[in-house]
């Protein structure tokens, strides 16, 4: 049986995972209306596996006896600068999350509940990918800012991404 403190802290992440698939969405939207549809096929992808990165939660707490529970979602931003700045904000809010994640492994490792933080080591590894994913987008974005070629070129790499690589 998960405490009420782990569970409330799963329960929260279920919904800033819902609420990263919001933000993705609206800087896809943003990318889509200024016509990059590359980058708008990346953060559409984007969303769609952080909806993923929900439903495992999801699925894991009722298994532990965990009591699901709902939250609001936030609005996300709508408007942005430039495309740089959704690479930019992007790696910020994939920040947030490590921090959190973290934060969930520290509980389960103070509480000594042992499968929580096998669940959670997934999360901690998808991070550190996720990081190092979107710290190049910034610096490809950044090269990208007074170069529109470049910037065809980002977009059109970004085209190209699917829901799950074979690689990975
Ligand atoms: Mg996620």
């Amino acid at each position: 049986m998960l405490s009420e403190k782990l569970q409330k802290l799963l329960n929260d992440q279920i919904n800033y995972e819902y609420y990263s698939a919001y933000t993705y969405l609206a800087m896809s939207a943003y990318a889509d209306s200024n016509e990059f549809p590359g980058i708008a096929n990346f953060f559409m992808i984007q969303a769609q596996e952080e909806m993923e990165h929900a439903k495992r939660i999801y699925t894991y707490m009722p298994s532990k006896g965990g009591d699901i529970e709902l939250e609001a979602i936030e609005k996300p931003k709508k408007e942005y600068k430039d495309v740089f700045e959704i690479f930019d904000e992007g790696l910020s809010h994939e920040q947030e999350v490590t921090r959190r994640i973290y934060h969930i492994a520290d509980v389960a490792l103070e509480e000594k509940e042992h499968a929580t933080m096998s669940f959670i080591k997934w999360f901690i590894d998808e991070q550190v990918e996720e990081e190092e994913s979107f710290s190049l987008l910034v610096k490809k974005a950044k090269r990208a800012l007074d170069n529109p070629a470049a910037l065809y070129l980002l977009d059109d790499e970004l085209a190209s991404r699917t829901l799950h690589p074979a690689a990975k």
